[in-house]
């Protein structure tokens, strides 16, 4: 009796163990998923939970919550735990490093590109890295894959097939014309330049990409990059200044010029050569051309007198470094309000936009530039549109047919952006919208 009462209360005793240890583990993880579930909902008051381009698709049945994307991630919150699967939080914001891909102990993630609402315009890129126009090639993130390593690794790859195929076409000035001197543009002008081919390379902006575009200072590199004529670059974290003080030092060893502030507004065929044109209504012609303007596009201008003055820009870097100017800031989105913010405790602001009200902003910036206004730390003028940029004011049109000369020393303009589609289709390149396209994924799921 008494060795039948014993066992019952250890059974009991175990039995309870057991249930506590459940009821513990299962309070976790519904603490865990609340956790999970706020930070969503942030994210999509933010706008940074629908992807926009590369991200992790999770395959929730293979999914067993090891943590292990979570923890090798280097951007932090892209993924998290919620109901013991893994989910995306603020997916906007991968990159695509692709470490939750390699991390994951079941393969239960792909990296894709685009989603079944967001569709995502890609260019036709041949292995070679040629287009379905002979001659004409592309590399970086324009093919669809980012990384500035992936990038550099294109850049030279592509001049390497570039070399062997080149068009014994009379009347060019150049064998090559590389567009643009972001990662993948650098990386093909150095490889260039090592193969002594006759070439050039045209960037809009100044060189460095679209690392140099963003406030960030922190750059990640999760495996070392390969830079043609200087060797093995092992950093896994650098900074911008740090890796574009890299670039221009390696570009001047070897005394290469790029062409800056030279936007290529179209591409045609003359003849076996391609014709470029532009932005100052010059032409150049070329055997081959190697497309290296990511994914980002060119920010649309107003089209104002003045808007060619250094003063006007159209991004903000480095705001901290702004103090005691009068300012306009144009654009009634995000990326202007942000500026506006950013640039408000410093200096003296006025926004000007051409709508009657902000539209489609993020609640956060909604609330931030409301109570601005309310203190009068920033001027909106909303209905206004800039008729005029002169060096010491700008000239603006306000709702009331007013026209107002307002002193100003800087000017920035954030109307939005062309994406590279348009250019690309004007050039002959096929492009497909892809709504979910894997880009990297385990053999056994093809
Ligand atoms: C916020 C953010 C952070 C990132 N952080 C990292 C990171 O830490 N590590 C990492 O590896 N990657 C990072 N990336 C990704 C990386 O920046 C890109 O994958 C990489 O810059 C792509 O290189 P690219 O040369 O293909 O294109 P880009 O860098 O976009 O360069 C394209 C260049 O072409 C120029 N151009 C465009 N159109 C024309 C035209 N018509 N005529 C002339 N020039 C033109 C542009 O001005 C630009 O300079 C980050 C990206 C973002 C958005
Ligand atoms: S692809 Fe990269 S940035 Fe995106 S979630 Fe995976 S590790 Fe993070």
């Amino acid at each position: 009796m008494e060795v039948l009462l014993e066992k019952a209360i250890i059974y009991s005793v175990v039995l309870g163990l057991i249930l506590l240890t459940i009821y513990i583990y299962v309070r976790q993880l519904k603490r865990n998923s609340k956790r999970v579930d706020e930070k969503i909902k942030k994210a999509k008051e933010e706008g940074l939970h629908e992807p926009v381009s590369l991200h992790p698709e999770i395959d929730v049945n293979t999914c067993i919550q090891s943590g292990a994307c979570i923890e090798a991630c280097p951007e932090k919150e892209i993924i998290g735990i919620r109901n013991g699967k893994a989910t995306l939080i603020n997916a906007s914001r991968c990159i695509g490093h692709g470490a939750c891909f390699h991390a994951c102990p079941v393969e239960a993630i792909t990296l894709v590109i685009g989603t079944e609402k967001r569709g995502v315009d890609l260019p036709h890129v041949k292995r070679d890295f040629e287009t379905n126009v002979p001659g004409m090639y592309i590399a970086g993130e324009l093919g669809g894959m980012g990384l500035i390593k992936n990038s550099v690794e294109q850049g030279k790859q592509a001049v390497n097939n570039i070399v062997k195929a080149i068009s014994r076409a009379k009347g060019s000035e150049y064998d090559l014309v590389i567009v643009g001197a972001g990662p993948a543009g650098i990386s093909a002008t150095l490889e260039a330049k090592r193969l002594g081919l006759n070439f050039i390379t045209l960037e809009q902006d100044t060189l460095g990409g679209t690392v140099y575009s963003f406030p960030r200072a922190k750059i990640v590199m999760t495996s070392p990059m390969d830079l043609p004529l200087f060797g093995k670059i092992k950093l896994t974290e650098t900074t911008k200044s740090d890796l574009l003080e890299l670039w221009i030092k390696v570009l001047n060893e070897n005394n290469i010029t790029i062409k800056q502030n030279t936007k290529v507004e179209s591409i045609t065929k003359e003849g076996e050569n391609f014709k470029l044109l532009i932005n100052n209504g010059e032409t150049v012609l070329t055997k081959s051309v190697l497309l290296a303007i990511g994914r980002r596009g060119t920010p649309r201008k107003l089209n104002v007198t003045g808007e060619h003055l250094e003063k006007v820009a159209y991004r903000l870097l480095e705001p901290e470094n702004i103090q005691d100017k009068s300012i306009l800031v144009v654009g009634g989105g995000d990326s202007a309000i942000e500026a506006a913010l950013a640039l408000a405790d410093l200096n003296k602001v006025l926004l000007s936009y051409r709508g009657e009200a902000f539209q489609r902003i993020k609640v956060k910036n909604g609330e931030k530039i409301n109570k601005a206004i309310a203190d009068g730390t920033i001027e909106v003028r909303f209905n206004s549109n800039v008729v005029e940029i002169n060096e010491l004011n700008i000239i603006l049109s306000l709702s009331d047919k007013e026209i107002k000369t307002i002193d100003n020393d800087l000017v920035y303009i954030f109307a939005g952006g062309e994406l590279p589609t348009d250019f690309l289709k004007k050039a002959g390149i096929d492009i497909s919208t892809k709504f979910g396209h894997a880009v990297l994924k385990h053999e056994k799921k093809r």
